[in-house]
């Protein structure tokens, strides 16, 4: 057997980096910049009011209390250049351009209305209150994101405030999923003797695109070696994949057909892993059409292998193949488990589905799914974590122990028991 960590380091030396791409920023969504942008313009373009106010000369308001004459209206957008003398003030609302003599804002709260066309300014104010300086967010010619930058929504705003139309990025793996067993119908038709219901498809579909790849669903092949050899063959061979994921047939089976399959496509290792579950996994790399490199990664077949060895190597790879670098993996936390965790030695890690809950100490607490069989998915899908349990007789209650999160929103839940710290972070709760 080989530790995981030797399997992923092996796996991500053949993961190269797409090269960047240009696309319309609108479709950059979720992906990874492949360079920097420099914003062309000041942001703001312009010296503006962050409040609704009063534009004033500060040394008119040097002293407060005292009026002054309102002698104009400046609203947001508005192009007019509007002059202000000697105790004089314009009305002015958000967002809306300085006049050139003014060096201040007062907020409507500090002021009261006097008569028709005259305002009391309450308080003194220093120059340049209430004012937003030209290119006080970003200043034309400052690279604003660097290469490497996911395009979050508010990065995605970003490239719209510096008027980025198009950027370069790492595109999307197109990724092929194929399920293998002559036992799958995914067809809705009654369950003949020895048939079950597909699902590691359906679910690594899924997998994939959270992963910010793009899915391409192969469908099902049944064990027969040819057949399996004609589908792969053919995925590649078109160019439609940058990635193959394979689920079932790569453990010890008279029958798996992806492990006599697959060394006649691509270049393979063979891995006994020191997990449990998901043991089995084939990791390949065949060429494209282009002479691209292809990853081909063969998951064994049981639903909870399938999923565990997609999120702890086939994920991290289509990621690092995507430009996310640290990012890639999902990040670590330390948390508390509530219960014993009884379990042998056999030389392996055990990556346990969980649940994890802020605790009322502000740490996250973490309780095993009801069921761990590597065929129990039911049980899988109420967990929000894997927990990695290392070799050993197991762990005591109150142990900390190294959780990653499952999912695009995934966290800890706020605590049940309602009466935790966790109520203040709102996470997890509706408002009362
Ligand atoms: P294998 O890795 O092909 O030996 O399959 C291991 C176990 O997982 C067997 O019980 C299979 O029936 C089951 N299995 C394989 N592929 C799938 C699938 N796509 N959906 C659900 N179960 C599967
Ligand atoms: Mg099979």
């Amino acid at each position: 057997m080989i530790a995981l960590a030797d399997v992923l380091a092996s796996v991500l030396d053949h993961c190269v980096v797409r090269a960047g791409v240009e696309v319309r920023s609108q479709d950059a969504a979720g992906l990874v910049l492949a360079g920097d942008i420099v914003s062309p313009e000041d942001v703001p373009p312009f010296d503006n009011t962050a409040v609704d106010g009063y534009a004033v000369r500060t040394i008119d308001v040097a002293t407060a209390p005292v009026e002054l004459r309102v002698t104009a209206e400046i609203a947001a957008g508005s192009p007019d250049i509007v002059g202000v003398g000697a105790g004089e003030a314009v009305r002015i609302m958000t967002g809306a351009p300085i006049p050139p003599e003014c060096d201040g804002v007062v907020m409507v709260e500090d002021t009261e209305r006097v008569g028709s066309d005259g305002v009391r300014v309450l308080r003194a104010m220093a120059p340049g209150s209430g004012i937003r300086p030209v290119g006080s967010d970003v200043r034309a010619g400052e690279t604003v994101l660097v290469a490497g930058t996911i395009v979050t929504p508010a990065v995605a705003g970003v490239l719209a405030t510096v008027n980025a139309r198009t950027v370069r990025v790492h595109p999307r793996v197109r990724v092929g999923v194929l399920s293998t067993g002559d036992e799958l119908v995914d067809d809705g038709s009654p369950l003949a003797r020895g048939q079950i219901r597909e699902s590691n498809r359906t679910m690594l579909v899924r997998l994939a695109r959270e992963a910010g790849a793009e899915p391409v669903d192969m469908g099902i092949v049944g064990d027969d070696p040819d057949v399996v050899e004609k589908v792969l063959r053919r995925a590649l061979d078109s160019g439609a994949v940058d990635a193959l994921v394979t689920s079932g047939g790569v453990s010890m089976g008279d029958f798996d057909p992806v492990k006599l399959v697959l060394p006649r496509l691509a270049e393979m290792s063979w891995h006994q892993i020191a997990m449990k579950p998901a043991k089995p996994f084939a990791f390949g790399v065949a060429a494209g059409p282009t002479g691209a490199v292809v990853p081909i990664f063969g998951l064994p077949g049981n639903p909870v292998s399938s999923l565990v060895s997609f999120e702890v190597i086939a994920r991290p790879a289509l990621r690092t193949m995507m430009g996310f670098g640290a990012a890639a993996h999902r990040p670590v936390v330390h948390a508390l488990l509530d219960e014993d965790v009884v379990r042998s030695p056999d030389g392996k890690v055990h990556i346990d589905r969980a649940v994890s809950v802020w605790g009322d100490d502000g740490r996250v607490h973490v309780r095993r799914a009801r069921a761990q069989g590597s065929h129990q998915l039911a049980a899988t899908a109420t967990a929000n974590c894997l927990v990695r349990i290392p070799d050993g007789a197991g762990l005591p209650a109150g142990s900390e122990v190294d959780v990653t999160f499952l999912g695009p929103d995934a966290g800890p839940l706020a605590d049940p028991g309602g009466s935790s710290g966790a109520a203040d972070t709102g996470r997890g709760r509706l408002s009362p």
